[in-house]
C-alpha cells in the first residue's frame, strides 16, 4: 500500500533540495525523487585530475543575492570575490583589444569602457542609442505580470533581432543585445527565438547590472547541493531517492498519488515539482494540466549551452595583468572568465558555447571540438591558453534531465496569450498551482529565475505554501 506523506519533491536540484530541507526543519514528512543518479541538477562539481573541483554548471553569487549567500553561511561554505583586477579582451570583426572593464555595467560596452574599445564612432554612437532604448523598455516592465506592460503584445511579438534591427542596420549595435541573449545569465537562446518584451524582462528581475558573476564558492557550488543531500539524509534516512524518475502525478480530493520509475506508487498532500519547465511535460498528470499551462510548455524550450573548464598549471593571464574576462565575436566561445580562487590554484577559465554554436558544437568530433575551442582561446589569452593540463566540456544539450542551460525562454508571443492565461487574473509571473501540485525550480521565482537565488527563492515559496496546505488540511 502507498506511504502517507506530508510533502513530496520532484527533482533534488538546488531548489527542490531547498523545499524539503525547509519541511523538514518544520517537522513534515518529506521524500524526494531524482532522476538521475546523483543530487544538485545544474549545480554539480567536477573533480579534475589535480583532485581539484570546477563546477559544470552555475558557479557564481551576486552582489543582491543573499538567499544563496545565507544558505552558504547556514552551510558553513566560504566564497570569494571574482578577479576582475586588471585588464580583459575584447575581440571584435578580427581586432582584439585589452583594456580595464568599466566601473559601471549600465554605462560600459558589455563590462568595457565604450571609448576604450577603439570602435568607429558611428557604430559606437548607435550602440549607446540602442542601448538607452532598451533600458528604458527594461524600466517600463511590469516585472509580476509582463503581459501588462506598455505595447506588451506588440513587443511580445517581435523578436529581439527584429527589434534591434528596427533601430540600427550597423552590426555592433546588436552585440550587447545578442550577448545577453546567449550568455547573459537568462541566456541560451538566439536572437530571433524569443521576444525583446522575454528579454527586457530577463533584465527586469535579474539584471545583469547588479553583478550576479560576483563571487564563487570554495570549493565548488556543486557542493552545496551535496551538503544539502547529506543533511536531508542525516535528519531522515532514505528521504532523498535518486534514480527515480516520476511518470505520473494523480490527485483525489484526498491525496496525490506519484508514480516513480522502479518504486511502489508515493502518497502525499501536496507535491512540489521543481524540474525545469519543459521537462514538466514528461510528467503524466491526472487530471492534466490546464490547456493554457500545456500551451506554454510547448513554446518554452531550454537554452543551447556548453561549459568548458581549461586548466593551467599556472594563471599566466594574471601574471600578464590581465584577468580573464574575454568576450568577442569569435567563432565558438562568446564568455571566457577567471574560476581560480585569489591565491590562483587551480587555475581555471571557464567558457561558454551558447545558442545554436552549441548544438554545431555538440555535432563535431572530439578531437575537431578540442581544436575549435583552444583556437579561440589562444585568440582571447596568447599562446599559452593552447596548453592546458586538462580540459573538460559539459555540453548542457545531452543531459536527459536537464535538456539545456542555463534557463528556458518562451517563443515569441507566449508571454501575451499562453503565458498570461496560464497565470490567471491574480498571478504571475509563472502559472498557477494546479491542486495538490505546487511549481518551484528556479524558472518559477519572481526574482533571479534561470540562478542559484531563484531556485533557492521558489524551493522556499512551495515549501511555505506546502507547510500552508498541510496545516489547513490536518486542521479540516
Ligand atoms: C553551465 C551553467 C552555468 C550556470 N551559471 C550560473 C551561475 O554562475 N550562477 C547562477 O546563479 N546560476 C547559474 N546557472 C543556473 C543554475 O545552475 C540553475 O538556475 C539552478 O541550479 C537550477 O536549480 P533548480 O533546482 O531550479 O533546477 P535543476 O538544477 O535543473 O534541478 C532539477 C532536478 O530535477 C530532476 N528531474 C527532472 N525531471 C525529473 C523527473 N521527471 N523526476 C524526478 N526528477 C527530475 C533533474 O535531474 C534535476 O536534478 C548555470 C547553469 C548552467 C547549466
Amino acid at each position: 500500500m502507498a506511504e502517507a506523506l506530508d510533502v513530496l519533491v520532484v527533482g533534488a536540484g538546488l531548489s527542490g533540495l531547498i523545499a524539503a530541507r525547509r519541511l523538514q526543519q518544520q517537522g513534515l514528512r518529506v521524500r524526494v525523487l531524482e532522476a538521475r543518479g546523483r543530487v544538485g541538477g545544474r549545480m554539480v562539481s567536477h573533480t579534475l585530475a589535480d583532485g581539484s573541483m570546477v563546477d559544470l554548471g552555475g558557479q557564481w553569487g551576486g552582489n543582491t543575492h543573499h538567499r544563496f549567500a545565507a544558505l552558504l553561511e547556514e552551510l558553513g561554505l566560504s566564497r570569494y570575490p571574482s578577479h576582475y583586477g586588471g585588464e580583459g579582451v575584447f575581440c571584435w570583426q578580427g581586432r582584439r583589444v585589452q583594456t580595464p572593464l568599466a566601473e559601471r555595467f549600465e554605462e560600459s560596452l558589455l563590462f568595457f569602457e565604450p571609448g576604450a574599445l577603439g570602435l568607429d564612432p558611428e557604430e559606437l554612437a548607435a550602440t549607446q542609442a540602442l542601448q538607452q532604448s532598451f533600458a528604458a523598455l527594461v524600466a517600463q516592465i511590469n516585472p509580476q505580470q509582463p503581459w501588462l506592460t506598455p505595447n506588451a503584445e506588440q513587443l511580445d511579438r517581435l523578436s529581439v533581432a527584429a527589434w534591434a534591427a528596427q533601430h540600427s542596420p550597423l552590426p555592433l549595435p546588436r552585440l550587447p543585445l545578442d550577448w545577453l541573449c546567449r550568455v547573459g545569465g537568462s541566456g541560451g537562446f538566439e536572437p530571433w527565438e524569443s521576444s525583446i518584451l522575454h528579454l527586457a524582462w530577463t533584465q527586469a528581475v535579474a539584471p545583469q547590472a547588479e553583478t550576479p558573476e560576483a563571487w564563487l564558492v570554495r570549493g565548488g557550488a556543486g557542493g552545496v547541493a551535496q551538503q544539502l543531500a547529506r543533511e536531508l539524509e542525516a535528519s531522515s534516512q532514505g528521504c532523498l531517492q535518486l534514480n527515480a524518475p516520476v511518470q505520473a502525478i494523480e490527485q483525489s480530493s484526498r491525496a496525490a498519488t506519484v508514480r516513480a520509475e522502479g518504486l511502489s506508487p508515493l502518497q502525499a498532500q501536496v507535491v512540489i515539482v521543481a524540474v525545469p519547465p519543459p521537462l514538466r511535460q514528461a510528467i503524466r498528470f491526472d487530471p492534466p494540466l490546464p490547456p493554457a499551462h500545456q500551451a506554454l510548455l510547448q513554446r518554452t524550450a531550454m537554452g543551447g549551452m556548453t561549459k568548458i573548464l581549461a586548466r593551467y598549471s599556472r594563471p599566466f593571464w594574471r601574471e600578464q595583468g590581465l584577468n580573464g574576462l574575454g568576450i568577442g565575436d569569435l567563432p565558438w566561445l562568446e564568455l571566457t572568465a577567471d574560476s581560480a580562487p585569489p591565491e590562483g590554484q587551480p587555475a581555471v577559465l571557464a567558457s561558454f558555447v551558447a545558442g545554436e554554436r552549441a548544438l554545431a558544437l555538440a555535432a563535431l568530433p572530439e578531437s575537431e571540438r578540442r581544436t575549435q575551442i583552444l583556437r579561440d582561446l589562444v585568440a582571447y589569452w596568447g599562446p599559452a591558453a593552447g596548453e592546458p593540463l586538462e580540459l573538460v566540456e559539459q555540453a548542457w544539450n545531452n543531459e536527459t534531465w536537464s535538456g539545456g542551460a542555463f534557463t528556458s525562454f518562451p517563443a515569441p508571443g507566449s508571454w501575451t496569450s499562453s503565458a498570461r492565461l496560464a497565470a490567471g487574473p491574480e498571478g504571475g509571473p509563472g502559472p498557477a498551482s494546479h491542486g495538490r501540485v505546487l511549481w518551484a525550480g528556479t524558472e518559477a521565482s519572481p526574482r533571479w529565475p534561470g540562478y542559484f537565488e531563484g531556485a533557492i527563492e521558489a524551493g522556499e515559496r512551495a515549501a511555505a505554501a506546502a507547510a500552508q496546505h498541510c496545516i489547513e488540511s490536518k486542521q479540516r
